[in-house]
């Protein structure tokens, strides 16, 4: 027997940057570094210890490495809510190209969830498999995870379009300001 929890541990911070076209500075904005884990832990085992060793893992491994990325302009999981959009003239900054998400990576998982979504409506309509659990299952990810990823897709491709548009005709290329409050809150 066994419980799941869910560990979650969250690094505020704040940055702010220059805009590339319109040289307007824009306020500190706030970001966070996140991470989350969901783990399966036994009746006899203590869930705060658990929870302990994921929160030292989270400042001394993910946080460290996160903002290292974050302050050298590349691709980062564990980031959020850093935009690079200008709040006075509405263009992309040349800096978010590097963090933006890749298109192709939501391309390729909407193909892949449509060739598997067609194989398993194959496998249902030709009856050759009884309906059991685990064709439910992947029926049901795949149809699900078809319109998710074509969404992500479009919309990805519609950004890095404009990023590389706005990109072409910048006057300087700048790159954001990082503020960090504190390593650990509380
Ligand atoms: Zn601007």
């Amino acid at each position: 027997m066994a419980k799941t929890y869910t560990f979650k541990e969250k690094a505020p911070f704040q940055y702010r940057f220059s805009c590339e076209h319109c040289g307007k500075q824009t306020d500190w904005l706030d970001a966070h570094i996140e991470e989350q884990e969901t783990k399966q832990v036994g009746l006899f085992e203590s869930a705060e210890g658990h929870r302990q060793a994921f929160s030292a893992r989270f400042w001394e491994n993910t946080y460290p490495k996160a903002r290292k990325a974050l302050e050298g302009n590349e691709k980062t999981l564990y980031v959020y809510d850093i935009n690079g959009t200008c709040p006075a003239c509405g263009k992309h900054q040349s800096w978010e190209s590097k963090t933006a998400d890749r298109p192709e990576l939501w391309i390729g998982m909407a193909i892949f969830c449509f060739v598997v979504g067609l194989i398993c409506i194959g496998v249902w309509i030709s009856g050759t498999s009884s309906p059991g659990f685990p064709l439910i299952t992947v029926t049901l990810v795949s149809v699900i995870g078809f319109p998710i990823s074509l969404f992500y897709a479009i919309t990805s491709s519609i950004k890095k379009a404009a990023i590389s548009r706005d990109a072409e005709n910048v006057k300087q290329q700048n790159k954001p300001e990082f503020l960090w409050p504190k390593d650990k809150e509380g």
